[in-house]
């Protein structure tokens, strides 16, 4: 792996099995992600970016292919220690924001940190929280606050750790466009500012074109790269 690549996926194929029937959603798909850079993932639905967002983070296995994430090779590790390899790379932010109920914003923050055993949780997550503009929710739970409020809730928490790579999956499908775009500047603002990479599935084309690179998925294959003539240098 080149010294700047932090996501290698090679030959990835994935074929979804029930009973006598089987679906093969992904065929043969390899790219590289160099470390910092932002890139989405677009296309038609039913054409496999979930699918692939899953097998990046290591949250699913491929029928076949390999999947290297910042330098560790994720196909022979149990589930247990992938697991852990997310919980000490890997960021993520949902379409649907996946924050606990139960759990304040700020308790919400601090899971990963706890996980991780990071010192001073409640006041890492406080500076969370205000540098995504919630300063003054943090006792909030997630039903008493909107739409956007929570997904900036679950950013704070995504970038809790300071992960080497975020996933992200339609980060702004459930909101409003308004919403949606001020959600979409400050996921790509903490990108920049923090170095971390950001992989991102999103029909928002708008947001697409503000990142790096844009890799156009078809029929389970890539069917358009926009950075495939610099790969091949
Ligand atoms: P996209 O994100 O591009 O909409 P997905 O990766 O979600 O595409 O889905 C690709 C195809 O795989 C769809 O036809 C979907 O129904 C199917 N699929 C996704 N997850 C599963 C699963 N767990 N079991 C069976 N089929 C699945």
């Amino acid at each position: 792996m080149p010294q700047n690549s932090i996501l290698q996926v090679s030959n990835l194929t994935k074929t979804y099995k029930s009973g006598e029937s089987s679906l093969t959603v992904l065929r043969n798909v390899s790219f590289e992600v160099n470390r910092g850079a932002s890139c989405a993932i677009v296309g038609p639905s039913g054409s496999g970016k979930t699918t692939l967002l899953g097998l990046c983070a290591g949250l699913d296995n491929p029928s076949e292919g390999s999947v290297m994430l910042n330098g560790i090779v994720l196909d022979k590790l149990s589930e247990d220690e992938k697991a852990k390899v997310r919980n000490q790379h890997v960021g993520f932010i949902f379409q649907n924001f996946n924050l606990l109920p139960t759990l304040t914003a700020l308790e919400n923050v601090m899971i990963p940190l706890e996980l991780q055993n990071r010192s001073h949780p409640r006041k890492r997550a406080m500076e969370l929280l205000e540098k995504v503009g919630l300063g003054d929710r943090v006792k909030h739970y997630p039903a008493q606050l909107s739409g956007g409020e929570q997904q900036r809730v679950s950013i704070a928490r995504a970038f809790a750790n300071e992960p080497a790579i975020l996933f992200a999956d339609e980060p702004t499908g459930n909101l409003d466009g308004e919403t949606g775009a001020t959600i979409e500047s400050l996921i790509l603002e903490l990108n920049k500012t923090a170095g971390t990479t950001l992989i991102m599935v999103t029909h928002d084309l708008d947001l697409a074109k503000r990142t790096d690179r844009v890799i156009t998925m078809k029929n389970g294959k890539v069917y358009t790269d926009s950075l495939r003539p610099l790969q091949t240098q």
